[in-house]
């Protein structure tokens, strides 16, 4: 996908080291836990920029690519990137002639994908558990504010809300450990 160009930021957000959405600036939070992905660069220095993942990255996808497009981590295209090289070598080593055009096409489209498909996945889990925690805290947040909702009714609903994202978040974290730091 061609690359959007961003204006207006902030001397942190054009260096790259801020999201272009919320302005989290990364340097100043080395131990959290979000993960941020390329989103375009700066108008006048073209540094590439950065969004957090989830609705900060998806909030720049539809700014970028009004039609919809699915924002793939980092960390995805780097193991993609990796599987695919090493799964060239293997296919190549595996082939009489040593010649990458003999090589068996399914193995590398195989470790490619295995390589980046769960790191994507779980970012979607993770994004999606995020909406939950957010549907739970508005329900809270209304059986407080407004007395005239059934008050265990909205707590109960809660909660069922807050469940569906702990049990998304730790599928997330089943298909990508190093991703689930939080
Ligand atoms: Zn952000």
């Amino acid at each position: 996908m061609g690359e959007w160009l961003w204006s207006g930021l902030s001397p942190a957000q054009a260096e790259g080291h801020a999201c272009v959405v919320c302005g989290r600036d990364y340097l100043r939070e080395r131990a959290h836990p979000t993960r941020w992905v390329p989103v375009g660069r700066a108008e006048g220095t073209t540094s590439q920029v950065f969004a957090c993942v989830g609705r900060c990255a998806d909030h720049a996808a539809a700014r970028c690519y009004p039609g919809g497009v699915m924002v793939i981590s980092d960390e995805a295209l780097t193991a993609a990137g990796t599987a695919f090289l090493r799964a060239c070598e293997v296919a190549v080593a595996a082939t009489p002639t040593g010649d990458p055009r003999h090589a068996h096409p399914d193995a590398i489209v195989t470790a490619t994908v295995a390589a980046a498909a769960p790191l994507i996945v779980a970012a979607e889990l993770r994004r999606l558990a995020e909406v939950f925690d957010d549907h739970a805290q508005t329900l809270r947040r209304d059986v407080a504010e407004h007395g005239d909702l059934d008050v265990s009714w909205g707590i109960a609903r809660a909660a069922v809300w807050r469940e569906c994202a702990v049990i998304t978040r730790q599928r997330a974290v089943r298909m990508d450990p190093a991703g689930g730091a939080s």
